[in-house]
């Protein structure tokens, strides 16, 4: 379901700006808007899904295709050697945005482990 007040839904449907790097039928990648690093992508799943800990066996497809976009994107990039691929889950962990998304950063070097 669509939901009507979601910032990532939003960006889905054009109503807030933003930086696309990638789009299909599914998924949707674009520039986050505090980058952490020279890359940072936000893929995102067209459907409104809240956050990993709502996604269910149904959406192991387009989760797999944002991470699979990701790789792509990095690939484009030529920054192989070395990026990460995030998904903050709950608030404990710094997720802000309550539509699943996965962090694509890279381009410099990543300490570990993360704070
Ligand atoms: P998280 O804290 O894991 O939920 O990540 C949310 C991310 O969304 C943060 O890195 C924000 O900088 C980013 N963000 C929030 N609003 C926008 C927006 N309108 N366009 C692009 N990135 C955004």
């Amino acid at each position: 379901m669509p939901s009507p007040d979601c910032i990532f839904c939003k960006i889905v449907r054009g109503e807030i700006p933003s930086k696309k790097v990638y789009e299909d039928e599914h998924i949707l990648a674009f520039e986050d808007l505090n980058p952490q690093g020279p890359t940072h992508v936000l893929v995102i799943p067209k459907k409104h899904i809240a956050g990993l800990k709502e996604a269910s066996l149904d959406d192991a497809e387009v989760v797999g295709r944002c991470h699979l976009a990701a790789a792509q994107i990095a690939r484009d990039r030529n920054i192989e050697n070395g990026y990460r691929t995030v998904l903050n889950v709950g608030p404990q962990a710094g997720q802000s945005v309550f539509h699943l998304h996965v962090h694509l950063i890279g381009g410099r070097q990543l300490s570990w482990p993360p704070g």
